[in-house]
């Protein structure tokens, strides 16, 4: 069995089975053999299991959440917060698994009709991180469900037992063995059963970018496809014109949700010369108030990191920014609660050789570079391999629409430190991977576009 932690305290939450090749394989083989019957199944049908799904686990959300904490470490109204962000998605694409419409396109023949349709790619599988153990695998199944395919999941192994308990809720909603398997183990021996097997027509990973481009690689053999969503290097640009207090307020709230383990975490924090003292002033004094400590309470506390070697890079991180001259504004070193409890930190004064700049932090840091010109902080904001979200606040429109346009990111969030929810289309360009989930995009990579030709219609027999 793989002992599970609570990374608060270090004490065992539980623990799941570590599985081998056997046990892998027997749940791929029952996936696939899961896929003819779902396939065909009416979209009404399984669109009303989900829902049933849906209803059982918001009854229980609570429970969800208490086990969310013990085992990631982030606070209570954070998993509360990120049960209902997942629950939407399964919620949406019940609704959306009755409008997976196809097409009629013009005859180029005579007596003949055009038909497109939208056929799902088959049976799928998944691999999640540990940094939301519920969403990720909400939005994975929902959409592959609801678009007629069969999936396998391997959770992170270090949050596996909200996973096994979203199985469980899902069974008792009636998804039938093989529609939704779960499997967890060695990662890398998953990994390639999944990828090596021709019957998988899709892998959907979440997780970080070296992982993702070994599983892209790999999937070069079978011509799998693949919907990546890696790791991030967000800037967050507030110009002299933005809304002050809002800004303040954006940029905290989103840096430290979940400790700063988020790949749409802003990583570069980028403010223009004439309010750059005060607004550094500002969010250091905001996140100086902001306490760290065991989730289990209701307020908003920033929790512990995910494990020590977590701790370690940012550390290290923080400790080469301030040999790169960095000046700390509050926090910059472990908490006194001690193990793996951080302390949100205000970097200022930021020299871009440092190696936070390129790197994704994931942690409670938040560094500040100072830029003058529109130019030339959308030069600096897309120097780096990522590109999934952007941020910036500013009150001119024109500004706003140029921002829009020349951010090299998949999303670009405006006057706001909020990203996610199921209506829209998450995921990023370059490094950040490639596909989309959530909204009627999401549905797309789950369906193969089939081009129907029936001709000789106008010749009766
Ligand atoms: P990770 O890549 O180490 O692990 C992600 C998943 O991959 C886990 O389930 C892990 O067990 C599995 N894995 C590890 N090695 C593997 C291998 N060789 N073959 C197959 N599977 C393997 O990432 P993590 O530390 O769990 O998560 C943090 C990373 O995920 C960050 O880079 C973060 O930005 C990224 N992330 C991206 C998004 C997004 O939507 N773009 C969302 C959350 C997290």
């Amino acid at each position: 069995m793989i002992t599970v932690y609570n990374p608060a305290d270090g004490s065992v939450v539980g623990e799941a089975p570590q599985m081998d090749a056997a046990a892998v394989r027997a749940a791929v083989d029952r996936t696939c053999a899961a896929f003819p019957v779902w396939s065909r199944q009416l979209a009404r049908d399984r669109s009303a299991l989900l829902r049933r799904w849906f209803d059982l686990v918001s009854a229980d959300r609570r429970a969800f959440a208490e086990i969310m904490v013990k085992e990631n470490g982030k606070c209570l109204s954070e998993a509360l917060g990120e049960i209902d962000y997942g629950l939407g998605f399964i919620e949406w694409y019940a609704e959306e698994a009755k409008r997976v419409y196809g097409d009629t396109i013009p005859s180029h023949a005579a007596g003949a009709s055009v038909l497109v349709t939208k056929e799902p790619v088959g049976p799928t599988a998944a691999i999640t991180p540990w940094n939301f153990p519920f969403m990720m695998i909400c939005r994975k199944i929902a959409t592959a469900l609801a678009a007629g395919c069969t999936m396998i999941i391997k959770p992170s192994e270090e949050t596996p037992l909200t996973a096994y308990k979203l199985l469980d809720y899902a069974r008792q909603a009636g998804i039938p063995e093989g529609v939704f398997e779960m499997v967890t183990g060695d990662p890398k021996e998953i990994g390639e059963i999944f990828i090596s097997d021709r019957r998988i027509r899709k892998i959907s990973f979440t997780g970080s970018t070296a992982v993702g481009k070994l599983l892209a690689s790999a999937s070069g053999a079978t011509l799998t496809r693949m919907t990546l969503e890696l790791g991030g290097n967000a800037p967050f640009i507030v110009f002299d014109d933005a809304d002050f207090d809002e800004a303040v307020a954006g940029a905290v709230a989103a840096k430290l949700r979940n400790s700063g383990q988020v790949c749409i975490s802003p990583n570069r924090f980028y403010v223009q010369d004439a309010i750059y003292d005060r607004f550094v002033a500002a969010i250091a004094e905001k996140v100086w108030g902001i306490e760290v400590g065991d989730g289990m309470r209701e307020d908003f506390v920033v929790g512990p990191m995910i494990n020590q070697a977590g701790v370690d890079k940012v550390a290290a991180l923080v400790a080469d920014a301030c040999d790169h001259g960095a000046r700390v504004l509050t926090g910059g070193k472990l908490d006194a609660l001690g193990g793996l409890f951080y302390e949100p930190t205000v970097l200022a004064d930021m020299d871009e050789r440092a190696k936070a700049a390129q790197t994704e932090i994931f942690g409670p840091v938040l560094p500040v570079y100072r830029f003058t010109t529109e130019e030339e902080v959308i030069s600096r904001a897309n120097n780096t391999d990522y590109g999934l979200v952007a941020y910036a606040y500013t009150r001119d429109l024109g500004r706003a629409f140029r921002l829009s346009r020349e951010l090299e990111a998949g999303m670009v969030i405006l006057n706001s430190g909020s990203v996610g929810t199921a209506s829209v289309p998450f995921g990023g360009v370059k490094e950040s991977g490639y596909g989309r989930e959530g909204s009627h995009y999401g549905i797309e990579e789950y369906v193969d576009v089939k081009y129907v030709l029936m001709a000789g219609l106008d010749r009766r027999h």
